[in-house]
């Protein structure tokens, strides 16, 4: 399917009618009506439609969606009249059976005063909710958080109240996520579900979605943009990060960052809303700091990526059709009709660089082996996968510490921030970077956090010289 040239086709609907059969002996019955759907839009042969609309009805019934399934056995008949390929006496004893079953069913609903149907099955886990009330100002965090700012610290998180472990402190869905590529043919490219039931993109073989809703969401964003210059920065080598400070652009439309562009540098000021490119803008980037080949090296990946943006039809809002030609990419020259579009995406895109570095974070999902049967499923031998790359901007504003206050986790594209331990009123709520005291040596923490981070940990294990595990003896492990 996601291989397919042409995606409007006949044949295409017939694959999605023989998947629905194959999701009919697995029992995914919502999803065998999704497929059904599809492949009659897509035009399926009339001729063989009675064999689609007798699904659905006896899907239908399975989920005692018995309104339905009346309309669906009547359209069975219905189209039993143009299955003039369809042996005689099939044919005629198909119709028998549907109108036998319109009469059970009719008779049914009317014994039991025409109840409703029951409402489909939502096949995607709600959105995770703060258990309490939000933050007004930040309010993808709950109210025990605040967010406040000190000249040598930057922003931080502390504790409004007293939080007992276990708490949800943070529910924030990303400002930008990128997929790394080897999991763009198995999960979602929007929420970055694993999805066995693909939907493809029906303009590009490239990438997958886990439904119409993300398809719909993507294409009306960054992916119209981005089908065809996928390839190329796959293989690109580019990390995910620069794919990332690009998607941060063809997320929105050239006219949002021009209208917003002369209020970048203020200070924001109003809720914090984790779409508002403006707050990613204004994390912390370290310009200052920076060397001059540091500046060359991001200044030539930027130059990359707003090349990538024009042959993409971005700054004529105009996404291009067909696949990219690399002679059109030779030279990294801007046409000269587009050097404003250069000058104002270039530096965006150079200033997300240099933010991305210090704010993304890495998406991962646990990979567990199916549990034998009375096997103890607690214990399991799984591991955690890095499957995409992603920025979110009121968690970016948690700083580090080698003993963190909180763990995060995903739940689809949203991350989830719970208390580790109880944490009193006035505290610093912190997150970890990376490197977590009682695995690794403070030298080693400090060296990775400096290199990476450019900042001293001053954490309490960090100053108080915290023995790991492994060093703990039983002095250390004397308890009061
Ligand atoms: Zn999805
Ligand atoms: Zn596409
Ligand atoms: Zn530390």
């Amino acid at each position: 399917m996601t291989f397919m040239p042409d995606k409007e086709t006949e044949e295409l609907s017939i694959l999605y009618a023989n998947r629905s059969a194959a999701l009919n002996h697995l029992q995914q019955y919502e999803d065998v009506l999704e497929d059904i759907r599809k492949c009659i839009s897509l035009g399926y042969p009339r001729h063989l439609r009675y064999k689609v609309f007798e699904r659905r009805a006896r899907t239908l019934l399975v989920l005692k969606r018995n309104q339905e399934a009346i309309s669906a056995f009547q359209d069975t008949i219905t189209a039993l009249d143009e299955a003039n390929k369809f042996d005689k006496e099939k044919r005629q004893k198909m119709r028998t059976d549907s109108k036998l079953m319109l009469e059970i069913l009719n008779k049914g609903l009317t014994l039991a005063g025409n109840p409703k149907d029951p409402e489909p099955l939502k096949r995607k886990p709600p959105k995770p909710k703060l258990p309490g009330k939000n933050n007004r100002e930040y309010p993808a965090a709950s109210d025990a958080i605040q967010i406040d700012y000190e000249e040598s610290r930057g922003r931080f998180a502390t504790a409004t109240r007293d939080i007992k472990v276990g708490e949800m402190l943070l529910v924030e869905k990303p400002h930008s996520g990128v997929l790394l590529a080897e999991y763009s043919k198995t999960h979602c490219q929007h929420c970055f579900v694993k999805c066995p039931i693909l939907v493809p993109c029906p303009k590009c073989p490239n990438v997958i979605f886990c439904s119409e809703k993300c398809l719909e969401a993507a294409q009306k964003s960054y992916h119209a943009y981005e089908c065809h210059i996928v390839p190329l920065l796959w293989k690109s080598g580019c990390s995910v990060t620069c794919f990332i400070a690009l998607r941060m652009i063809t997320q929105n439309k050239k006219e949002y960052f021009t209208k917003i562009v002369s209020e970048l540098d203020s200070k924001s000021s109003g809720v914090y809303k984790t779409d508002d490119y403006k707050n990613i803008y204004n994390l912390v980037s370290h310009e200052d700091k920076r060397t001059k080949q540091d500046f060359l090296h991001r200044t030539q990946m930027a130059a990359f990526l707003v090349k990538l943006l024009e042959v993409s039809g971005y700054f004529e809002g105009k996404p291009r059709s067909k696949p990219v030609d690399f002679d059109e990419i030779k030279s990294m020259a801007v046409d000269d009709k587009h050097k404003n579009d250069l000058a104002l995406f270039g530096g965006l895109i150079l200033k997300n660089l240099q933010v991305l570095q210090f704010n993304a974070h890495e998406v991962f999902e646990l990979q567990c082996p199916r549990p034998k049967p009375g096997k103890n499923i607690i214990k399991h031998t799984g591991k955690s996968v890095f499957l995409a790359g992603a920025v979110f901007p009121t968690l970016a504003l948690f700083n580090h510490s080698c003993e963190p206050s909180v763990v995060r986790y995903f739940c689809g594209p949203y991350i989830i921030i719970r208390a580790v331990k109880n944490i009193n009123k006035g505290e610093e709520v912190s997150e970890n970077y990376g490197p977590i005291f009682t695995t690794v040596p403070k030298e080693k923490r400090q060296a990775e956090l400096k290199e990476q981070y450019w900042f001293d940990c001053n954490c309490i294990p960090c100053k108080d010289n915290w023995p790991t595990y492994q060093e703990m003896t039983e002095n250390y492990m004397r308890f009061k």
